[in-house]
Formats: C-alpha cells, structure tokens, sequence
C-alpha cells in the first residue's frame, strides 16, 4: 500500500486539533487527524471549559488580547459547529460572577474592577445583594461580588465531540490509535509523520497533542511543555442550582445543562499521572462549600482530573518552526478551551495565507530552541 498523502496531518485529536482540522477542511484542504487513543478523551475531556479572557496572573497579561479575539469568536464558532455536527455544546454567554470572601473584600474589589477595565474587559461592581438575587446559591458570607458580562462558558466534553464530528462531516479521516511516533523529515522540511503504523505524507503538518506534544520526535524543541495537573468534581443537588459561572478566590463553580455544577480546579505538577487525591478533593470540597453552603449536602456525582499542556513561561506555543512544513498549536495551558477558535483560525491563516492577522510573534515556537526539553 502507498504511503497516505494529505494537504495537513495533525498529531491529536483534542479540541485544539479538532478545531484545526475542521477550519482546514472548510478551506478546502484534504486533512487526518491522528491520535493515539480516542480523540477527544484527554485535557479537552477534563476541562471546565470557561471562556474568559481575564489574566489569571500577571504572567498572562501577555496572552489577554488573543483570549479577547477568540471569545469574540465564540458565538459563531459554536453556531457553525452545532449545525455541522447536529450536535449541542452547551455554550451559555451569561457572563460569570466573581463572589469575594475576604475581610478586604472592598478594596480587592476595587482592584479588580480596575484591573479589568485597565485590560479593556468588561467587570461590573455588584451590591451583594443583587449578585444573591441573581445566584442564590452564594453563601450570605459574601462580602463583594463582581459580574463579567461578556464571559461563558461551555460544555467542553460536548463541544469536543462535536467539533470533532463537524470535522468528520467536512472531510476530515480521524485514525484513533494511532500515535504519532515522530515528525518525518526529509531533505531539510517536514514531510508528513511517523505514526504507529507507518509514515504518512502532508505538505503541512500540526502538532497539536496536548501535554504529550514534547515527546514526538522531532517536536520537543519547539514544544517542551509540561503536565499541570487539574483535580475536579461534579456536584448536584435541587439546592445548588448556578445559571453562571462563579469564582472565588479559591474555586470555580460551572454549570451544565443536566444541572450539575462542575467545581474545579487544583493546579498541581506531578508527571503524567492522572491521580485524584485527598490533598486535592479536600481542598475543593472547602472551597465548594464556602462559595455555596448548598454544597454541604450535595451529591458527588463525579471526579475526575486532566492534564493541562503547560509551557516554560506559560504561555501557549503557536505557528510555524524553522523547518518547512512544520507548525506547533500546543501549551494553551489553562485557556485551550477559550483559545480553540482563534487557533484554528491562525493555523488556518498560516497555512492558506502564509501571514496572520494578529500580532502572535511572542507565542513563537522558535523562543524555546536553546532550551532544555523537559521530556527528555
Ligand atoms: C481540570 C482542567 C480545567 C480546565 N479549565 C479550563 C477552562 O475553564 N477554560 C479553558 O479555556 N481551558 C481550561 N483548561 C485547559 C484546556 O482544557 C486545555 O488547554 C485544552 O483542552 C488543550 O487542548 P489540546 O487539544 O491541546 O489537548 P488535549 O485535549 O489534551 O488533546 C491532545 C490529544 O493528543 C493526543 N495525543 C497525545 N500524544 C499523541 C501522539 N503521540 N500522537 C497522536 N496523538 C497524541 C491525545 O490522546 C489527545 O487526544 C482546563 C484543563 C484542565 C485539565
């Protein structure tokens, strides 16, 4: 049998890999996607899937005009998705609601209102007891509350399935199980992949496998990310009904069309293993309960955890290599929900346009070259 040849081949099939595909194959490109177990099952699987732009630390500051573009994207993203697929997502654009617990909960309120408009995001102070009106399950210790109007969130377990069948339905061959071992090259440029079960051709080749990106051959130096650990939990209870996303300072809260509230996450490096432990359940379960005293008596319907591909300066690592044919959309970290769109979109214009249309120098895989690859 001949070697397969196709425009684009991706290494991974998680929403990130996923969205690319799809935008690919509606640009008219011949593309695979290959993955080494079910696409879909990994970070993508496990995430909350909060859309917000907001810097979860200074350290993201950089990354806020790329989150705002692709939560910009959002609506119609999901739009063209859930007609492609026939599928739903559980996308919700009702903004999220920041609870502040603390004594100086004033004067931290007045900081991230400014905070946010200072980035050009949307926060509105709230009186306490508008934001119990509008989420009665907030614990009546709340001291300050804040809403974010242009934030949401989605389904991510939905969404992935989803993308990844629009992908199917526009021409996109998936082949689970089946890894990819190495970045094939040839005469100085990329040539395809070396999978589990032989080489296949591509002018243009993604890597795109999450945290496991550093150990395909030929990847680790432009993509040396790491395994950020999220531990998380799923509650139900008639008592513990959110219509949006609440933060505190401590844990998240996320609604889902079944009505279970998904509450996350711990932030833990610790390898490859996928571990849940009492250290990380405990903390969430503290923090669950302070948000929303509800939580006491609620159902734990399920825990889980993932692996967030987490970079040197955490940042995500985006574009094209030195070698030709060669492009790296990997280390979104914890936005890679957030960001799916916009990177498909970039990807997209790298490849069809040869030129982007954001300023993406800095998410560059070149800025890794002389350093040590973790993975290895
Ligand atoms: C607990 C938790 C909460 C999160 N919350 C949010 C949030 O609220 N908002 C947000 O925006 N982001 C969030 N994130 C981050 C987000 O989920 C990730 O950034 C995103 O899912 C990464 O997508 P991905 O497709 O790059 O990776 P993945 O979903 O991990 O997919 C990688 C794929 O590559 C495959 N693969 C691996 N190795 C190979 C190989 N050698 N060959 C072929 N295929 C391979 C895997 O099987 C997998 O299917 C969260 C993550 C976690 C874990």
């Amino acid at each position: 049998m001949g070697v397969k040849t196709y425009d684009a081949v991706i290494a991974g099939g998680g929403l990130i890999g996923g969205a690319i595909a799809w935008e690919l194959a509606r640009a008219g490109l011949r593309v695979a996607i290959y993955d080494r177990q079910e696409p879909g099952h990994e970070a993508s699987w496990a995430s909350a899937g909060i859309i917000s732009p907001a810097p979860e630390h200074p350290g993201m500051i950089p990354l806020v005009p790329l989150g705002k573009a692709s939560a910009g994207l959002y609506p119609r993203f999901i739009a063209q998705i859930e007609e492609r697929s026939g599928q739903r997502t559980g996308y919700r654009a009702q903004g999220t609601l920041q609870a502040l617990f603390a004594r100086e909960a004033r004067e931290e309120l007045s900081t991230l209102v400014a905070l946010h408009h200072g980035l050009g995001l949307a926060c509105d102070p709230l009186h306490v007891e508008e934001a119990r009106e509008m989420e009665p399950a907030l614990s009546e210790e709340l001291q300050a509350a804040a809403l974010r109007p242009n934030e949401a969130c989605v389904d991510n377990r939905l969404l992935t399935r989803a993308v990844l069948e629009a992908a199917r339905r526009s021409g996109v061959e998936i082949f689970a199980g089946t890894g990819v071992e190495a970045v094939w090259q040839e005469n100085g440029r990329c040539a395809g992949v070396i999978t589990s079960a032989g080489k296949t051709a591509a002018g243009n080749t993604v890597i795109a496998a999450g945290c496991y990106s550093a150990g395909i051959g030929g990847a680790g130096s432009y993509a040396p990310v790491r395994p950020a650990r999220g531990q998380m939990l799923a509650l139900r209870s008639p008592a513990l009904q959110i219509e949006r996303v609440l933060w505190s300072e401590r844990i998240y809260f996320v609604p889902r069309e079944d009505g279970r509230v998904a509450a996350g996450a711990t932030v833990e490096y610790a390898g490859f293993e996928k571990k849940l432990t009492p250290a990380g359940i405990l903390s969430l379960l503290e923090a669950a309960m302070e948000l929303a005293p509800a939580a006491r008596d609620a159902e734990i319907v399920e825990t889980w955890c993932g692996l967030r591909p987490d970079s040197p300066d955490h940042l995500p690592i985006l574009g094209p290599t030195d070698v030709e044919g060669l492009l790296m959309a990997t280390g979104h970290f914890r936005s890679g929900i957030l960001l799916a769109p916009v990177t498909a979109q970039l990807v997209r214009e790298w490849i069809v346009d040869q030129r982007v249309s954001l300023d993406v120098e800095r998410l560059s895989p070149l800025r890794f070259r002389d350093a040590p690859n973790p993975a290895s």
